[in-house]
Parts: structure tokens; sequence; C-alpha cells
């Protein structure tokens, strides 16, 4: 249930992949986003050029991956995947993009880890459908320039205050995806679970969705290992009560907090009294970097009231006391 989703074995990914939606008409949710989305893309396809090149950012499993597809498929156009640190040899780089069919998408996942000479490599052919290539070696060496065919390139990072400002500048479409509610995250169960086969009660799906950390990844986890428990102790179907009975077991917290939410917030109660304390201060108490608190985990938190941001720091709220069944006033600082 790790929200990065890299923990998970092959066949979980498989399963992934089944249940990832094909079209805007199967995507659930992100509204705004779509609606612009469907726009730029029609007004590309009517005049059958190449989509700007699209940032998707936001936390771990909301969908970026999912959209590049779809934004591929609604095209009708080929994609080609790859990520930041996979990427590291300027020769695949520009074995990728020769390879491109006119208004292909090239999705790079993890775009704030591409090496500096890639992305210096990158911006012409973003900007111009240009590459210099490096031919022979040695005293016969020369740069010869390539043409490419015009590409969309899909961009996606769940750490955006990592991407340099030239990169950040040549897309010309740049979408921040938002948590998803309960009742949103329940319909995504119950699609996935019809694809899965599996019969689910309305009220199972809204328990399992509204402890699903705001994430479409984490609800489909959840769904699948439920599921395992509603074929081997119950009847096969998915209903509240064995749903709460597997959600106890699988140690899942109520509010659908993973262990980094609630070690962030019983270390501001315990060591900075509830706070305010300082981001990087935190950071260094919780061993996790700035970064990636305020990227994916405090957005999450803020959202669900645990957490305020005052001018001198983070500062957590009654409702995490309540949480974490503490009592406030009663804890030592430290
Ligand atoms: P990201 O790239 O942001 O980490 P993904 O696109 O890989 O996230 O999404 C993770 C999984 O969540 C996908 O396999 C898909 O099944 C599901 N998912 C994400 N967004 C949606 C959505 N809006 N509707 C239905 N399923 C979704």
């Amino acid at each position: 249930l790790d929200p990065s989703g890299e923990s998970f074995s092959k066949e979980e990914f498989d399963i992934e992949r089944a249940l990832r939606p094909l079209s805007f008409s199967d995507f659930a949710g992100q509204d705004q986003v779509l609606e612009n989305l469907k726009i730029f893309v029609e007004a590309a396809n009517q005049r059958n050029e190449a989509l700007d090149h699209t940032l998707f950012h936001g936390p771990p499993g909301l969908g970026k991956t999912t959209l590049a597809h779809i934004l591929a498929n609604e095209l009708n156009v080929g994609i080609k995947v790859t990520s930041g640190p996979v990427l590291d040899k300027p020769g695949d780089l520009a074995g990728l993009l020769t390879n491109l069919e006119p208004r292909d998408v090239l999705f790079i996942d993890e775009i704030h880890r591409l090496s500096p000479v890639i992305e210096e490599y990158l911006y012409s052919a973003m900007e111009d459908y240009k590459i210099d290539i490096m031919i022979e070696t040695g005293p016969n060496a020369r740069s010869v320039q390539i043409n490419l065919n015009p590409f969309t390139l899909i961009g996606a990072t769940t750490r955006s205050g990592l991407l340099t400002a030239p990169m950040r500048a040549r897309f010309g479409i740049s979408s921040r995806l938002q948590y998803y509610s309960t009742e949103l995250l329940s319909t995504i169960v119950e699609r996935s679970s019809s694809i899965l086969n599996v019969p689910i009660d309305l009220e199972a799906a809204i328990e399992i969705a509204g402890r699903s950390r705001g994430t479409p990844r984490i609800a489909n986890a959840l769904l699948r290992r439920v599921r395992d428990f509603a074929q081997i102790k119950g009847n096969g179907r998915i209903d509240m009560s064995i749903s709460k009975f597997g959600l106890k077991a699988l140690n899942v917290d109520a509010n659908g907090l993973d262990e980094m939410d609630n070690r962030i917030l019983s270390t501001i109660i315990e060591k900075f009294k509830g706070g305010p304390v300082g981001i990087t201060t935190l950071a260094t108490a919780v061993s996790e970097s700035a970064e990636t608190i305020e990227e994916v985990y405090e957005p999450f938190l803020i959202q669900q009231g645990f957490i305020m941001r005052t001018p001198r720091g983070r500062e957590v709220t009654e409702a995490a006391y309540k949480h974490l069944g503490k009592i406030k006033g009663s804890v030592q600082g430290g």
C-alpha cells in the first residue's frame, strides 16, 4: 500500500493496468483539468497538429500516468513511456525521439529526475523538433542536426518544485491533480470491482474509498485485498462487514492516513508540542526530505484538516490529537 506504488509485484502491476481508464469518459474526477484537456485535444485533432507539451503534477497515484495514456488514445497516436532516472544516456533519448511518428506522445515519468545533460537535449527537441547528435569519434567527431516529427512530451512529477525553470517554461499545458473525494473514489472502487468481476455493496465501496488517502491507486489496492478476504473468509461478495473485517486485519487507518502521515502528526505533537515547527526541522525529525513532505504528505494532511500552515511553521489541529488518541497539553515537549 505504498502510495508511490513502487513495492507492487508484477501481478499487481498487471491488475493495476487492467483497472486503468482508457478514455476521457472512463476517467472519474479532476473535472477542471479534464474539461480543458478535452478542448486542447479536440483543437489539436482538428488542426492535425501535435498537442502542446503537457505537464502533470501532484501526489503519487492520482492519475498522471493514466491521463498520459488517455491523451494518446484521444489523440489517436502512439505513446512511448520512459522515466527520468532511466533515461540517462543522450543516445537513448535520441533513439526514442527519432522513432516517434508525427503527433506521437513521449511520456516521461518523474521528469524532475532527468540529468542536466538530457534536459539540455530535450530543450531543442521540445522547442524546434530538432536534436544535435554526435557522430563518429576522435578527430572525425562532429555533430549533425536531425529533424524530428512533431510530438507531444508529457511529463509527470510529484515534485514540481524540483523542476528547473527552463524545463517548466517549455510546457504549454500544466495541470495539477487534486486528491479525490470519498464519493468519487467509491465510484472508482465500484468500476474496478466490476472489472475484477467481484460484487460489492455501495456502503462497502464507500467504506474502502474513505480509507484510501484520497488516492485511486490506494483505493484499488485496498479493494484487491478486501476481495481476498471476501473470497476466503466470506461468500465472495464484498459487503460492509467483510470490508470492515478486512480493513481491520490490514491495519488500515480509519482516516486512510499512511505510516508517514501518522509519523508526521505524532512527531509534531510529541517533539514540538503540537507546533508550530519549521518544515526543515520537521523533515529532519521524521527522516524525510522537506520537499517530499511538502509535495506528497502535507497537501493531504492539510486538506483533511490535520495540519495548518502558519507563518511560523506547521501546526497540528485538534483533529490530529483526536485521531491519534492524544490529549492536548498532556504530551511533554522535547
Ligand atoms: P500516477 O501516475 O499519478 O502515480 P496512475 O495514473 O498510475 O497515477 O494511477 C494509479 C491507478 O489509479 C491507475 O492504475 C488507475 O487504475 C487508477 N486511477 C487513477 N486515476 C483514476 C481515475 N480518475 N479514475 C479511475 N481510476 C483511476
